[in-house]
């Protein structure tokens, strides 16, 4: 700093000494920009000859770093060389990576059952862009053969597994394998199960996405999205898209999601132990209908979800003996759960989907995928196991 300057000059100047040492965990870069050595560097730099900085927009190294993370917890121990991208929030990724692979007049192939929000995607935002949607059940390979005969235009399988809110699973391997016989590239939304407990790279899925608002940070303190793909020719156009469409995120939400994922682990092992010790003893439970868990031995998707999970994730949903009301009145005696429309933090969390994250979506296909008025759905948390049973026990004995 040039000391003929006034104190004024002085304070706007940004003190900084950020490369003398080395710091044991990952700095948060809350800067727009970066300084460009010589205007030759930039140059190098915007072309993408050289890895660098510039703008948040096209990158940060806070962001960069928990994004490159994501993308080695999907193809670890792989041999897959994988690229992630860090975005805005779950609907982000989701929206910028289909905006970048489909051109107007493609046509994607996708479940009834998806996450609620991006039904709606397809079906208000996407589909303006020329890009129609068939929903169809993947529980029946003929129906899907069928479908990509018929329809020529089809360009992306898009799938969740389990989905949803009753837990529903897709075999990833056969759907991937006969997506390749057709030349289409598959996503699969990783959402519930994150890397530890399944990897579709794995089952030759082409690109995953996640919300990492969810199990990925765990202490529901961020929105934010991920987009995971092999590093190939389309990453430059998907890293485009992003920046283009300005979906990136920002060094604190990254920050924040660089804390959870070193606790991911444990924290999926306790969800899956506690989730699946309530989905046994409340299939015995009176006062309980119908238990949704693809860890229990009778559940449909059980073999699909052992082929492909290493454990069954913290989801569950049971029907409420009665309807609406009774579903309702059991939501309001819980004292331990809390009662809010996300999924995957510490603590549980319950939900009644019918009137909340599928309160949208057509009662015809509601009833068809089992999102009854009796239906709730639980984020199982990593408190002890028995308070959480009994909790729900006391809940039912005053509906
Ligand atoms: C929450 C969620 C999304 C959307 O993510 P946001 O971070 O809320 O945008 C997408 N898919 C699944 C499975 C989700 O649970």
């Amino acid at each position: 700093m040039n000391n003929k300057s006034s104190i004024q000059t002085f304070c706007v100047k940004e003190s900084k000494d950020n490369k003398t040492t080395s710091p044991h965990q990952l700095p948060l870069y809350a800067t727009s920009s970066f300084e460009m050595e010589s205007v030759d560097d930039a140059i190098e730099i915007f072309t993408g000859k050289t890895k660098g900085h510039v703008y948040s927009r096209y990158g940060n190294p806070t962001i960069d770093a928990v994004g490159q993370k994501v993308a080695d917890m999907e193809s670890f121990g792989l041999g897959i060389d994988a690229f992630g991208l860090l975005t805005s929030s779950g609907m982000s990724a989701i929206s910028t990576l289909l905006m970048s692979l489909l051109n107007a007049g493609d046509e994607i192939i996708t479940q009834g059952n998806l996450y609620g929000g991006t039904t709606e995607l397809f079906q208000k935002i996407i589909s303006k862009q020329g890009v129609k949607t068939h929903f169809i059940k993947f529980d029946d390979e003929e129906l899907l053969k069928k479908t990509l005969d018929n329809n020529p235009m089809c360009k992306i399988i898009y799938l969740e597994t389990p989905a949803n809110p009753t837990l529903s699973c897709i075999d990833l391997k056969a759907i991937s394998t006969l997506a390749k016989s057709y030349g289409i590239v598959t996503i699969v939304d990783n959402t519930f199960c994150t890397p530890y407990l399944q990897q579709p790279f794995k089952h030759g899925i082409d690109y995953i996405i996640h919300s990492s608002t969810k199990y990925l940070n765990g202490h529901g303190n961020s929105i934010g999205g991920v987009i995971v793909g092999k590093r190939n020719e389309s990453t430059h156009a998907i890293w485009t898209a992003l920046k283009l469409i300005g979906s990136t995120t920002n060094a604190w939400d990254a920050w924040l999601l660089n804390n959870g994922l070193k606790t991911l682990s444990i924290r999926m092992d306790k969800h899956s132990e506690n989730a699946l010790f309530l989905a046994e003893n409340l299939a015995l439970t009176d006062g309980i209908g119908k238990v949704n868990y693809c860890g229990l031995e009778n559940n449909r998707y059980y073999t699909i979800a052992k082929k492909q999970m290493a454990q069954f994730g913290g989801m569950i949903s049971f029907e409420i003996d009665g309807g609406k009301r009774e579903a309702v009145r059991f939501i309001d005696q819980l004292n331990l759960c809390t009662h809010a429309p996300t999924l995957g933090d510490v603590d549980t969390l319950i939900l009644h989907p019918a009137t909340s994250s599928h309160l949208n979506i057509d009662q015809s296909l509601r009833d068809e995928y089992g999102i009854t008025d009796n239906l709730v759905r639980m984020s199982v948390g990593i408190e002890n196991k028995t308070d959480l049973l009994n909790d729900i026990k006391e809940a039912l004995k005053s509906i």
